[in-house]
């Protein structure tokens, strides 16, 4: 049998995680190595692996996302701020974990591009 998705698993409650928020849509926990102050993933409850995945059925949801990092960020503080809001997508991408997450980073300054290049 393959191993349950990381990310499935939160979602569900059988793993843990420190939830902020969470609705029947989304789920929004504080990432395990934050690269920032405040460091905050949101997920979708519907498995999705990467972000090439989606498509357009799923385009209220990804917009449900967004729409929920502004509210945490509002909640934690970093609104007026400001903040970085990014979803890292296939392997140059950065991705990591497959089951999409939008990464929620504020309480410091960005920098950009994320890195040197090309
Ligand atoms: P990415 O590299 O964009 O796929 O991001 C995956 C993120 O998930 C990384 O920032 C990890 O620190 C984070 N992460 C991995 N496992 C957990 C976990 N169990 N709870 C919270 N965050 C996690
Ligand atoms: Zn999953």
């Amino acid at each position: 049998m393959s191993k349950p998705c990381l990310f499935c698993e939160i979602a569900a409650g059988r793993m843990e995680a420190e939830i902020v928020h969470q609705d029947d849509q989304v789920v929004a926990f504080r990432d395990i190595h934050p690269q920032a102050p405040t460091h905050v993933l949101i997920i979708p409850r519907k498995h999705i692996t990467s972000m090439v995945d989606i498509d357009a059925d799923d385009a209220a949801l990804l917009g449900h996302m967004h729409v929920t990092a502004k509210h945490v960020a509002g909640e934690l503080g970093i609104a007026e701020q400001g903040y970085r809001s990014v979803f890292n997508c296939g392997r140059d991408g950065g991705q990591t974990v497959w089951h999409i997450h939008l990464h929620l980073l504020g309480g410091r300054s960005m920098g950009w591009p994320p890195w040197p290049g090309p």
